[in-house]
């Protein structure tokens, strides 16, 4: 049993590969960030642009582990982007194209997430016992 099975070698499987192999080339940081891993962990900054839209207000995020910057102008009143909010990012967080396929997916990003993670179990932080008041747990 030395080959594949083969359902290791349909296109999607193939795709899969490179994606990993994509996702394995990110800083730690820069993974960490990805759809798939944990996401950004943004926290609220002073923006360093004004609007001038009635009842709007400049905002800014900094996430504070790849230090991307997100930037929109939102409604005071419903909460709404006025416009779509772009996001800045740091040199090395975006993967060059290749072809027209997705350079990485979230699944791909999960392997090599939880590849990395479980590499330094020893590391990881421990769990903080939540405390239960009689309550059934849900979800
Ligand atoms: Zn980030």
């Amino acid at each position: 049993m030395s080959e594949e099975p083969s359902h290791i070698q349909d296109p999607y499987v193939q795709l899969l590969k490179r994606q990993i192999k994509r996702a394995e080339t990110l800083t730690a940081e820069h993974l960490t960030c990805r759809r798939g891993a944990l996401g950004h962990h943004w926290q609220a900054v002073q923006p360093d642009f004004k609007t001038n839209v009635r009842g709007a207000l400049a905002v800014a995020y900094q996430c504070q582990g790849c230090l991307c910057i997100k930037r929109g102008v939102v409604s005071k009143r419903y909460g709404e982007w006025l416009a779509n909010p772009s996001i800045e990012y740091p040199e090395g967080y975006l993967l060059a194209k290749v072809g027209n396929e997705p350079t990485v997916s979230a699944q791909s990003v999960r392997a090599a997430f939880v590849a990395l993670v479980q590499s330094d179990i020893e590391g990881l932080p421990e769990m903080i016992a939540l405390e239960h008041h009689g309550g059934v747990p849900t979800g």
